[in-house]
């Protein structure tokens, strides 16, 4: 890991994180920093410092304050505020998606396209009004009404991976805090300067002093806010090991926690598949953003005769362009850092060693002008069985496994052993197998001729077995639930004075 002591001395141009506590941008007080890397040119762009315990423990205070007048801040007033967020992150998508391409690597259209999958769920809290409304019984027993109120929890925390700086922080604080919650934020260190753009726009939209704060830092921060007491719930976004640790300790301190972890997506290919927009939809969703979107097709099963289309899937691949992220035309862009690199490499060489055939090679490409770049090329396994390390492991790069199967039937089986359930495709012209496969196949994210199926934000991402823990997701009406707590109220209101039922020693209302 790249970790500099102390300050690291740096340019001008470095940018630093700050953390935001109570309203303010400060400089973390902390001794530990780490630099912020273009993946393309090894440049350091940014430090991001570990925060204190001192400093998360302000931070929620912060939050902890702040919650008890933006709990009763009106739903309009706080719509509002996303309605001038949403229009301020428009108006900076492109500024922003320079920040990110730098810091992360993807594509500048790609970074465009991560900011606007965002904006899309801030767009969607502008509906808070109407989503955020209880139920109401009339006369459920004698001059008895029974109603709910859908109420913040408190303070939320949320915790973000580094494949996607911006739509995942606008998953979680904006629903939150529209939900009249206060929010502690953790970026992730690998790419936090674009997150920050976007939170110094909420600010800049209206979001009061305390109800956002942001910390940064690794695993003693993280494990911080999963035993914080003021804290009520906490979102991650991650990987599935790094999942599993937050909900299991969050839970263990009595919090709500909802974890959309890793992936393992297959496409299956029938036959009677469109040949053209098949291949296309496969070379896209496996190698755009170099595979580092969890969504990502890191498998193709090829059922029956449309195996082979494979040949001409890695001709496909092989025309992607593979450049810089800020180069015109680029397809794909470098892994976020040189650890990425070498891990898929090693995977690489494990598939190799372990016996698949490696019908694209990726490995030793040149990009002229970023030669000290994490670049890795489309790479294609063919002959991969469900046993092999490429196939069981996340790879999380530019590298596709192609397997076959006889029948849908077997194409389905195959997909439900798979211990991870995020998304998969299917690629057919029947509606028929169509509606078998969506009803049969256990994965939260089903497309159909789709291959990358994230749901938009009136729907919730969801996800199933190793890809998620928790019952609700984020965005869409789940979120809301996950970020109130229904009250029920049961009212009796006597219009005349004279009633007298008598004394009840039943459980029963008259
Ligand atoms: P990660 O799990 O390494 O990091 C996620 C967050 O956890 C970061 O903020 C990081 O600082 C923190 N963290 C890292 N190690 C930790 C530890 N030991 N203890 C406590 N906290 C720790 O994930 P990543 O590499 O940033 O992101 C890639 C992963 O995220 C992939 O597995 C991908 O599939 C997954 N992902 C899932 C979804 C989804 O919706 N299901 C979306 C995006 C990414």
């Amino acid at each position: 890991m790249n970790i500099a002591a102390e300050h690291p001395a740096q340019s001008a141009s470095v940018r630093t994180a700050k953390l935001l506590i109570d309203g303010e941008f400060v400089e973390s007080k902390t001794k530990e920093w780490r630099d912020i890397v273009n993946p393309a040119t090894q440049e350091v762009v940014g430090r991001v410092p570990f925060a204190t315990a001192d400093e998360v423990n302000a931070a929620v205070a912060a939050a902890h304050t702040a919650f008890q007048t933006w709990r009763t801040t009106p739903l309009g007033a706080r719509m509002r505020i996303m309605l001038k967020f949403q229009d301020l992150v428009r108006q900076n998508q492109k500024r922003i998606a320079q920040t990110l391409t730098a810091e992360q690597g993807k594509t500048l259209a790609d970074a465009e396209g991560d900011i606007f999958r965002g904006l899309e769920v801030v767009e969607h809290a502008c509906s808070i009004s109407t989503l955020q409304q209880g139920e109401f019984s009339e006369n459920v027993a004698g001059g008895v009404d029974t109603y709910t109120l859908r109420q913040p929890i408190g303070v939320c925390a949320g915790i973000t991976p580094f494949n996607f700086p911006a739509m995942i922080p606008l998953w979680m604080f904006p629903m939150a805090i529209v939900c009249g919650n206060t929010f502690v934020l953790k970026p992730s260190e690998q790419d936090p300067l674009s997150t920050m753009e976007l939170v110094e726009l909420a600010l800049e939209a209206g979001v009061p002093q305390g109800v956002l704060n942001v910390v940064h830092g690794g695993k003693d921060v993280v494990d911080a806010i999963c035993t914080h007491p003021d804290i009520k719930a906490i979102s991650f976004v991650g990987s599935t090991a790094v999942g599993t640790h937050v909900y299991n300790l969050a839970s263990q301190h009595g919090k709500r926690v909802q974890s959309m972890m890793g992936a393992k997506n297959h496409a299956v290919v029938l036959p009677d598949a469109n040949k053209e927009q098949t291949l296309n939809a496969l070379a896209g969703a496996g190698f755009g953003a170099a595979g580092q979107r969890c969504m990502a097709t890191s498998v193709a099963v090829f059922v029956g005769a449309s195996k082979d289309w494979v040949p001409e899937l890695v001709e496909r691949a092989k025309s992607l362009k593979v450049n810089g992220g800020t180069e015109p035309n680029t397809d794909v862009g470098p892994v976020v850092s040189k650890a990425a690199k070498e891990r898929i490499l090693g995977l690489v060489e494990k598939g190799v060693e372990e016996g698949a055939t490696l019908a694209l090679d990726g490995r030793g490409i040149a990009v002229k002008g970023y030669e000290q770049g994490n670049f890795i090329g489309p790479t294609i396994f063919t002959d991969v069985d469900t046993d092999m390390s490429i196939y069981k492991t996340e790879i999380f790069g530019p590298v596709l496994c192609v397997l076959e199967a006889e029948t849908l039937d077997d194409a389905i089986a195959l997909v439900n052993r798979n211990p991870m359930g995020n998304g998969v495709g299917l690629f057919t012209q029947s509606g028929a197998a169509a509606r078998k496969f969506q009803s049969e196949i256990d994965i939260g994210q089903v497309g159909i001729n789709i291959p990358i199926p994230v749901p938009v934000p009136a729907f919730s991402f969801t996800g199933s077995r190793g890809s998620k823990l928790g019952d609700l997701g984020p965005y869409g009406k789940q979120v809301v639930q996950f970020y109130t707590q229904t009250k029920t109220v049961t009212a009796r209101w006597f219009d005349d004075a004279t009633v007298n039922d008598g004394v009840n020693t039943t459980i029963a209302l008259r």
